[in-house]
Parts: C-alpha cells; structure tokens; sequence
C-alpha cells in the first residue's frame, strides 16, 4: 500500500505529466509571462465550464476576495455577516479595508452559514453577505439571497473549497452577486502555486473587478482608483487550463472516496459521516467527520494514536474566528454554539484524487480501533 498522505499532487501529477509540460514549454517559448494568452483563454473556459458569465484570473484566493469587497465599494466601518467557522482569509480580506466581520453560527449538519441567524445581526452598517461553501458543499443560498434582497445587501460567495458544486442547479460562486475561488495546491482545482479568480454574471462587477486588480486601471497609466496589483501567473494559468480538463473525473474520484467512507462508518453510533442536501451536490474539498463526544484533547490523542499507524489527519478549524484574540472587536456578545462545538469535535480524513479503497480501509479500521480507546 502507497503511503497514505491528507492530498496526493504528486501521483495526480503523474497522470497528467506529459500534458503539463507541454503547456509550461509553450510559455516558456512564448516567454509571455505576464497576461499571456493562457491566462485569457482560462478565465474564458472557466467561466464556461462553471456556467457563468466572467472570470477574473487573480493573485491568489485571499486577494480574489479582498477584490470582491473592492468592487462592491466595501468600506471602513462597514460590517460584513459571515461564518465563525472557516479560514480566516474571508474576514480577514474584510478586515483590511476596515470593515467589521460579524459573525453569526452555523447549521450544525452542513457546517455552513445558518441563514435563519442572520437577519438578526443586520445593522444600518451592513453592507454584505458573505457565505463560505465549506468543504466542498455549498451553504443555503435561497434564504440568503431573499434576505440580501430585502435589506439591499450585497452577497459575495467564498468559493474557494467548492468549485464545481451546485445548489438547486447553480453552480456555487455564481449566485451572488460576486464569488471568489481558490487556486492553492491543495483545493479541488490547484496550481502549482498560487492563483486566484473572482466570479460574476454582472458586467458592471466584472469590469470593476478586473480594473482593480490591475491597479485601478482599465487602459494601461489611465488610473481610474486605488486598486491592487494582483495577476494569474500565465504558468499557472497553463496548468490550471490543463487541470480543468481533468476537473470533472477529479470531482468524481473525490465523490466515490467519499461513498466508500461513509460506507466503512455506516452505522457508526458516534460518527457523525458529512450532511448531503439532496438540493445541493458536494465536491467533497474535504471528508469531515463529527465525532460525539469528543474534546480537543481526546482529538490530539486520536491523531496521535492514527499517525503512528501512518494515518495523517486534520482539522479543519480548531479555533472559530470569533474567539481569535485578532477578531476581538468582531467577538459577539453572546456564544456561537454550533461552531464552537463543531471546532471541538471535526476531524478531517485523507481526501485526495488518488485514494486508493485499501487505503480508505485501513483508515477506517484504525479509526475504529483508535475510537475504542478514548
Ligand atoms: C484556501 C481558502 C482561501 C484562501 O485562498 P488562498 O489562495 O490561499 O489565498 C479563502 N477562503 C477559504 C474558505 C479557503 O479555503
């Protein structure tokens, strides 16, 4: 049995090598580094394959949001309603032009946004909604959006774990009003490196996006703003093209690792086995498990007791945002239940392209035995 790893580029690489390298000779022939045609004829294909109107190649996933707060005119003092229980680059991003991340619980079952908190935490201040579609499946969008439409709100969806995933059959990062997604290495389509894209169906939003992340400019030295300089590497734009080729059979091999876990825990009184929405599809970013019962410190014990057998695990968030000394400001007078119990008791399993069923057995079984041990 192959090693087991939490993500496998290297073996997915092998599959796809040959195309690879022919897509980073062609730049390196070319020597276009900077806003080369690769870059262009990615957005497009993205933007098709997703079923939506535009696609802004971007930085990194961080930036992509930083530039979706800017387009909509996000300001210092403005609040932006989001979950507790994500990375931090959401609130963050909103936190760096001077807005207020509030924070409102999640669905206990979807680790998502819940949208039935929300209208609670609105103030003549807020200015946004800001789901994050976490780990692969995407939050309750119709709720949000009725909301967002009667309080004259701005949705912006942080799809950086769920590219490709729908709810009711759209495609998440195109509901809102602007979506962001991910190119890091790890997340379901990566580059080997860093990349970013902001996504739209408004043209207006599109043409503020992409001026901003070109400094502000729509014709080269003609500022019209303050914006940022942030770019898609032409080489990773290469790779992502060819990835995206791959991106459908990637989601598909994520989908059926999932199957088979849920089928080794089925049954399983204290394993909680990821929520699906028969209205939404999960892409499965990550395989998150919710383990009653458990505290951080009979989790570090669980880790410790999986890694020896060579059975990597994460977790995925074990502080929620809110209780971060750095979003002290934004800590909300009262508790955020659900994600503070969920940071207590997820723990996320190897979730790859590559995961081999013997692999998935063997996690499995040793979870099992490393559960009988708490
Ligand atoms: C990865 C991630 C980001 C940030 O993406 P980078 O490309 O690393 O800047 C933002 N939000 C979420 C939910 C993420 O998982």
């Amino acid at each position: 049995m192959k090693p087991i790893q939490m993500v496998d580029l290297r073996s997915q690489f092998e599959h796809i090598r040959t195309e690879i390298l022919q897509g980073i000779q062609e730049v390196l022939d070319t020597s276009a580094f900077i806003k080369g045609p690769a870059v262009q004829r990615f957005e497009q294909a993205l933007a098709r394959k997703l079923g939506g109107a535009y696609a802004v190649g971007v930085g990194n996933g961080t930036d992509a949001l930083q530039i979706a707060f800017m387009a909509i005119g996000l300001k210092p003092g403005d609040e932006v309603i989001t979950s507790p229980f994500t990375f931090i680059a959401t609130a963050e991003a909103a936190a760096l032009l001077g807005a207020k991340p509030v924070f409102v619980d999640i669905d206990p079952h979807t680790f998502n946004l819940d949208p039935t908190r929300i209208e609670a935490a609105i103030t003549p201040r807020t200015r946004a909604i800001v789901p994050i579609h976490l780990f692969g499946q995407p939050a309750d969008m119709d709720p949000v959006l009725e909301i967002a439409r009667q309080h004259n709100l701005m949705v912006v969806e942080d799809n950086a774990q769920s590219i490709g995933a729908t709810y009711r059959g759209r495609s998440a990062g195109y509901i809102g009003h602007l979506g962001t997604l991910s190119f890091f290495p790890s997340k379901n389509l990566g580059a080997y490196g860093d990349g970013g894209a902001v996504l739209t169906n408004d043209p207006d939003l599109y043409e503020r996006a992409r001026m901003i992340a070109n400094h502000g400019a729509r014709k080269k030295y003609y500022h019209e703003t303050v914006g940022v300089n942030s770019r898609l590497d032409t080489l990773q734009a290469s790779i992502l093209e060819v990835k995206l080729r791959h991106l459908d059979a990637y989601t598909q091999a994520r989908q059926v690792a999932a199957d088979r876990y849920d089928a080794l825990f089925a049954g399983e009184e204290r394993i909680q086995t990821p929520y699906r929405k028969p209205d939404r599809t999960h892409v499965f970013h990550q395989y998150t498990l919710r383990i009653r019962g458990l505290t951080p410190e009979k989790r570090t014990h669980l880790q410790t007791k999986l890694r020896e057998k060579g059975i990597p695990t994460a977790v995925y968030y074990p502080v929620p945002l809110h209780q971060l000394p750095v979003f002290a400001h934004s800590t909300p007078p009262h508790p955020l239940p659900e994600a503070e119990r969920a940071s207590q008791e997820v723990l996320s399993l190897p979730m790859h392209t590559e995961l081999t069923p013997e692999q998935q057995m063997y996690i499995a079984e040793n979870l099992l035995d490393a559960l009988k041990t708490l």
